[in-house]
């Protein structure tokens, strides 16, 4: 193995351009056919040329020998399509085989006298300009589409092989089930060098840590075949292959790491840099360039928050979520920063299509203009503590406008928001309350908060008192997604609340068999005993909103007749009375 890459100069490179090639040469099989195909025709060239005999097309006599030019192109065709599909080899090859019939033709013509064979002389000649000429040609093709591909699979300050090639070679890889490991390489503070001396000195010592790692790529001294590129700013990536175990792998990035390591002497300045490696099995971890990749990119996050001695990790499925949960958090935070954060209003009607009112549900604007849904975001920023921002934000943001259409409009519909447990827990939350029924003017017999079920098992005396206080200011209280969670009956008994939000998966199974049926008309009868209104969730269909009238439902929320829509939306609505 380390005489191969001392063979070849560019190892590092070369293998890239190999596994880019544009796949020029065609398969051998036709190269032998050519082959066969150009000395059958040659064979039978001399065969009818030296027949006497006469053959009939069509009725008319044709002597044999006048199809010597049909097969002697015949086997030129052969010669030239050697060097159009097989470059030097299909080349070199058709060369030999029109020089070899020279002498043979010559003794014809000076020792035989027989002239015939001039032509043909001719025709080899041509043959052969213009095989050289299409050669050449081809070689000059060759060299534009290498620089081309150079271009693009090189990353221009270091030289070493960019990202795409670095996709390109796991791709390849992948195709042909070897396996490898893949690493993903970022440099420590390489921010400060760059503050500190300046960009240029930066990219010269990125300059430098690639250059050794080429070099070693290329020396093959690590023990594992290898392949680094440059992903971008202060990341690499090194592609080890034949390595079957931990082992090895460490061994490998420890031999690259010592490399990094040793002083970098750049324009009278020492530097000494090191970097937090993360790494990935393929086919063990991942199955898929994308998930090699950003497993790798977990580890090597990992490594560089740990800030420990040890710099080097293998992916293991933990990281995930904490990377989703910490990618989320992010993103949460920039939303609320950037104002990126909105709501939708979604109507509730009763079971005769009169509009009760609308629940605000929040939506989130990734920077790149993708929606993020409440499922995704909602969880993460309950876990990370930022759920009463969020909630905050929607409920400001709706309230205001509520407060407005409701002067605009005079209309009596409810704002229902949403409001998780941690957040009602806080200490400062009713204060919150007050200050957004002032500000946005809404009246709080119109404002409806929705508490989930689970707030009842969790904190149920401090919840409690928040929930009176709340309704002795006059808000409605509604339970949402009830049946998901394990109340007892007894406590819902006492549970200062207005109105039960059946959650949407009874709704979904409520008509596929009678008892599913049955368990939903009993939640509605025992609200109604207990003084609540009823409001199905996520009806879609024409069937279950029979059922659900002829079981006693009070309203009901789904889209069959309201998707959640922008507030502009839901103040048309109230304003065509709907
Ligand atoms: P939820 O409060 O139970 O809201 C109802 C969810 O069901 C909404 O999903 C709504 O779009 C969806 N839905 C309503 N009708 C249908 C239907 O007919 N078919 C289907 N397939 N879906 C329907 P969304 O907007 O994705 O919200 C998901 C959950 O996120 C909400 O469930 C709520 O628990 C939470 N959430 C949303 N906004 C907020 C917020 O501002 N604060 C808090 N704490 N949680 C929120
Ligand atoms: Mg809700
Ligand atoms: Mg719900």
């Amino acid at each position: 193995m380390k005489r191969e890459r001392h063979g070849n100069k560019n190892k590092n490179l070369a293998f890239s351009l190999k596994s880019l090639s544009t796949g020029r040469n065609a398969p051998l099989i036709f190269f032998l056919i050519l082959l066969a195909l150009y000395f059958l025709a040659s064979l039978v060239t001399s065969g009818v040329a030296r027949s006497s005999e006469v053959i009939f097309v069509l009725g008319a006599p044709i002597p044999v020998t006048t199809l010597t030019g049909v097969f002697s192109a015949l086997s030129n065709i052969c010669v030239i399509l050697m060097v159009l599909f097989y470059g030097q080899l299909g080349f070199l090859t058709a060369l030999a085989l029109l020089l070899i019939q020279f002498p043979a033709m010559l003794m014809n013509i000076f020792l035989r006298h027989a002239y015939s064979s001039i032509p043909g002389i001719f025709t080899s000649l041509l043959t052969i300009f213009a095989m050289i000429l299409l050669y050449l040609n081809n070689r000059k093709l060759e060299e534009y589409q290498i620089r081309i591909r150079d271009q693009a699979v090189l990353d221009h300050l270091t030289g070493l092989p960019n990202s795409f090639a670095c996709t390109e070679m796991m791709e390849d890889l992948i195709r042909r089930e070897e396996p490898f490991v893949v690493t993903l390489v970022n440099l420590n503070n390489f921010k400060s060098i760059n503050d500190t001396y300046g960009h240029h000195t930066g990219n010269e010592v990125l300059k430098e840590i690639a250059a050794r790692w080429n070099n070693a790529v290329e020396e093959g001294t690590s023990g594992t075949m290898d392949f680094v590129t440059r992903q971008a700013g202060d990341e690499f990536a090194i592609i080890i292959r034949q390595a079957d175990s931990d082992e090895k792998v460490l061994h490998t990035i420890r031999h690259y790491e010592a490399i990094l390591q040793e002083k970098i002497i750049v324009e009278e300045y020492d530097c000494y840099v090191n970097a937090s490696f993360g790494y990935a099995f393929y086919p063990g971890d991942a199955q898929s360039v994308d998930q090699l990749l950003s497993y790798a990119d977990a580890a090597m996050h990992k490594v560089k928050r740990a800030n420990s001695s040890n710099r080097i990790i293998h992916f293991t499925r933990d990281m995930l979520e904490t990377e989703h949960v910490l990618e989320m958090e992010l993103k949460i935070r920039e939303a609320l920063e950037k104002d990126l954060l909105c709501y939708y209003l979604q109507p509730q009607y009763d079971i005769n299509r009169k509009l009760r009112g609308f629940e605000a549900l929040a939506r989130m604007k990734s920077e790149d203009g993708k929606m993020i849904s409440p499922g995704e975001f909602i969880p993460v920023a309950e876990r990370v503590g930022l759920i009463d921002k969020v909630d905050g934000h929607v409920f400001q943001k709706a309230a205001q406008f509520f407060g407005e259409l409701i002067r605009d409009t005079g209309t009596d519909a409810m704002l229902s928001v949403n409001v998780s447990v941690r957040h009602l827990m806080k200490n400062d939350f009713l204060e919150e309350v007050k200050s957004v029924l002032e500000i946005s003017g809404i009246p709080a017999g119109q404002l409806e908060i929705e508490i989930t079920e689970s707030i009842m098992i969790d904190s149920a005396e401090k919840a409690l008192k928040v929930i009176e206080a709340l309704k002795d200011m006059g808000i409605k209280i509604a339970i949402d997604d009830f049946g998901t969670g394990y109340s007892s009956l007894s406590y819902l008994n006492n549970f200062p609340a207005n109105l039960l939000k059946v959650d949407k998966s009874f709704v979904d199974r409520m008509n596929a068999s009678d008892s599913s049926k049955q368990y939903v008309a009993a939640i509605i009868s025992m609200g109604h005993v207990m003084n609540f209104d009823v409001i199905a969730e996520g009806v879609e269909e024409p069937d279950q909103l029979d059922t659900l009238r002829r079981i006693g439902c009070d309203y009901v929320q789904g889209f069959i007749w309201g998707k959640p829509m922008p507030p502009e939306q839901a103040g048309d609505l109230v304003r065509r009375g709907a």
